[in-house]
């Protein structure tokens, strides 16, 4: 990703794509000191995009990093991105860090919060598994307590088990992998949420341990105003069994269909469908 042409906006100003640069010593790239957004343009317009900005900065606030940046300037940085790279449809990245700076010990406060937009074209998160139905791997690290780690955040510390569990996934040629939270429960994929269809109803896990997704609220809102019962609660593993359908969602991952986890299998039914091509729909709208 870092020799191409384009502008990356970065502390206030737009830079040549490759000069985007950060020093060795910067403290997020040893301890974790950063937070991220990822969002999706589609026809010129940011699904949600300040809804975003707000999420980053409270993200921040829960590991200590003040960005120094407002919602409305945090939304000129993406707008002049967009601009500057002549892009409609596209994948944008916000991160905040702590930079190098006084300090290279664990405390950083000294050291200056840094932030940077980028925007690249990204297709289908799960490929080709889009419309066929996923298949996942069940991933044996757990998601942590929210008394371990601000598990809300969307920070940077928290996917070190993501990268690892997809990574194991992917080896057993599996897209992704569902994780269980440290109680045992049913929590999420390494960067989507989870949803099971059981007899008409929706049956998510209750979001108390990691990130209650923007898109996954936009869906509940749409299988509301469908009438369709949603029962947001602790999901244990064997329940897969009994579920007939699964899907993911996400910024990046839209909303994707499962068709195996594990040894269960789902089909990609009605209602799925249904709530991608409407999420699709209002993306575009
Ligand atoms: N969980 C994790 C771990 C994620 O990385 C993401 C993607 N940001 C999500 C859930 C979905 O969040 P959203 O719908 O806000 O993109």
């Amino acid at each position: 990703y870092d020799d191409r042409d384009g502008q990356i906006w970065m502390d206030g100003k737009l830079v040549p794509w490759r000069d985007a640069k950060v020093h060795i010593l910067t403290h997020a790239m040893h301890y974790a000191s950063s937070v991220f957004e990822g969002e999706r343009c589609y026809n010129g317009t940011i699904f949600k995009s300040r809804e975003h900005s707000e999420r980053l900065i409270r993200s921040g606030q829960l590991i200590d990093i003040d960005i120094p940046y407002s919602v409305d300037q945090i939304e000129e940085a993406k707008a002049a991105v967009l601009k500057a790279n002549d892009m409609q449809d596209a994948y944008v990245r916000v991160v905040a860090w702590r930079g190098a700076g006084e300090d290279m010990g664990v405390a950083s406060a000294r050291n200056p919060v840094r932030m940077a937009v980028a925007a690249w074209e990204w297709g289908a998160y799960y490929g080709d598994a889009k419309m066929q139905g996923a298949k996942l791997d069940i991933a044996k690290w757990k998601r942590p307590s929210p008394e371990t780690i601000p598990s809300e955040a969307k920070a940077a510390g928290l996917y070190m088990i993501c990268t690892m569990s997809k990574h194991a996934a992917e080896a057993k040629g599996c897209s992704d992998a569902m994780m269980l939270d440290y109680r045992g429960y049913v929590a999420e994929a390494t960067g989507a949420n989870i949803f099971f269809v059981k007899d008409g109803e929706v049956h998510t896990p209750l979001p108390d341990c990691f990130l209650n997704g923007i898109t996954r609220q936009t869906v509940i809102e749409m299988l509301k105003e469908r009438d369709i019962t949603v029962h947001e609660r602790h999901i244990m593993p064997e329940e897969l069994d009994g579920f007939q359908q699964c899907w993911l969602t996400g910024t990046a991952a839209e909303v994707t269909p499962v068709g195996q986890i594990g040894d269960f299998r789902f089909e990609v039914g009605t209602l799925t469908r249904e709530i991608a091509e409407s999420y699709e729909k209002l993306v575009r709208a």
